[in-house]
């Protein structure tokens, strides 16, 4: 039986070997293990990319954001507007400086945060908004930035899943005040292990950030405020500039195998299909679809070893680790019925035209086998 796993990096490996290999060798001869010339390089390349000034590398998506916000000064007592159907790590990043998350439940088409909820959500005490491009769709940054700027608030995109795609015409990660990133293995942009990085057009928040990843420290042992170390690696970032190379053939790619299913998949038993918003592009990091039947249909996929995944079991407000909020079960039904109807197909570079019918023959087959 062909197997088809949730995600194989075989392809896109292939595709990188040698200028990986050379890229590691040339690291390990030169000897400059710590901020060499490998992370300034990439951080200039992955500027020009996004279509911003400044892009600071760091150690991973979640110290991206929780430095992003450190750099804003966001501190105790402050609250902070995020969808109610995002990964943890967008959460964790606003406690770790102290802050309150507030959570803005979704549009239910596109589960990407809604604009007209967030004004209910804001208090004299709000500081920031941050928007998730979920499973790799572009959030309405026009109207969320104008949202922002009516009320003095700041904005941080989480863009750990979106990297190239765009609203009107405008790419993720370059709207925001400073907007942070992840380079983990699985992203459309995935190192060889743990990165990150914050963008932005603001030299003064990229100057704080830079100072934040090292030790607070602009001049070797001159400590101007407290930081972490928060750097990324050298090694990592030879690594990405490589892959970089290919991000935009490899979301070619995403977006051609979503919307083979968004052909084959249509009108099959229950199934929603994921909708793209007018205005924005889909780099499709997941290829999300939901019904009532998922556990149903996931066990079968299995056995047609079919390899999905669920983003995401539980929404952040019914974690163990926001349970001193208070929240209950039924406080954000929007959040709720997604993560107890959704389902990720496999979708990545590499993936057949067997692969992708094997996958939707298990499908068809299980709705019509019922
Ligand atoms: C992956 C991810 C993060 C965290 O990135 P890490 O590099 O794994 O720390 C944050 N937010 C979202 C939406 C993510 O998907």
């Amino acid at each position: 039986m062909m197997k088809v796993p949730f995600v194989s990096f075989a392809a896109m490996n292939a595709a990188i070997r040698q200028d990986v290999l050379a890229s590691f060798e040339k690291f390990f001869d030169e000897g400059m293990y710590v901020l060499g010339g490998n992370v300034a390089q990439f951080e200039k390349d992955y500027a020009r990319f996004n279509d911003v000034s400044e892009c600071v590398g760091v150690s991973n998506g979640l110290d991206a954001l929780h430095l992003s916000l450190k750099a804003l000064g966001i501190k105790a007592g402050d609250e902070v507007i995020v969808p109610s159907n995002t990964f943890i790590a967008t959460v964790l990043a606003v406690s770790f400086v102290g802050a309150t998350p507030i959570f803005v439940e979704p549009d239910e088409d596109t589960c990407n945060l809604d604009p007209a909820k967030i004004p209910a959500a804001i208090t004299s005490r709000t500081k920031v908004i941050i928007p998730v491009h979920l499973y790799g769709q572009a959030c309405n940054m026009p109207a969320i930035m104008a949202l922002a700027k009516a009320h003095g608030l700041s904005v941080v995109e989480d863009n750990a899943q979106a990297q190239g795609a765009t609203f009107d015409s405008k790419l993720t990660g370059s709207s925001g005040h400073v907007n942070a990133t992840s380079f983990y293995p699985g992203k459309n942009l995935g190192a060889l292990g743990d990165a990150g990085a914050i963008t932005t057009n603001d030299p003064e928040l990229a100057r704080r950030v830079r100072a934040l990843r090292n030790y607070g420290s602009e001049r070797k042992y001159v400590h101007e405020m407290v930081g972490f170390n928060m750097r990324l690696d050298e090694c990592q970032a030879g690594f990405l500039d490589v892959k970089l190379a290919h991000l935009r053939r490899w979301n070619d790619e995403r977006k051609a195998i979503a919307s083979a299913y968004d052909t084959g998949l249509r009108e099959v038993g229950d199934i929603i299909l994921p909708k793209t918003a007018p205005g924005a592009t889909h780099v499709y990091h997941l290829y999300v679809i939901r019904t009532s039947d998922r556990d149903g249909l996931k066990e079968h996929l299995e056995r047609d070893g079919i390899g999905t995944l669920i983003h995401y079991p539980t929404p952040p407000h019914l974690q163990g680790a926001y349970a001193h909020l208070g929240y209950k079960k039924g406080d954000f039904p929007i959040a709720e019925r997604i993560s107890s109807t959704c389902l990720s197909l496999p979708v990545w570079p590499g993936m057949t035209p067997q692969h992708l019918d094997h996958v939707m023959d298990s499908i068809k087959r299980y709705f019509h086998g019922r």
